[in-house]
């Protein structure tokens, strides 16, 4: 693991990773957490 590499930690994709609230996840698999995670406004 190298530092300050920003992939996101679901699918290891490099593409807009959402560092945000800690999630570091895509935006992709953001928008799939996110409800589950109360961020509706998102979706
Ligand atoms: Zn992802």
């Amino acid at each position: 693991m190298s530092k300050g590499s920003r992939r996101c930690r679901r699918c290891g994709s490099h593409e807009a990773v959402i560092r945000r609230y800690g999630l570091y996840l895509c935006r992709r698999c953001f928008r799939e957490v996110a409800p589950k995670l109360g961020f509706k406004k998102y979706v």
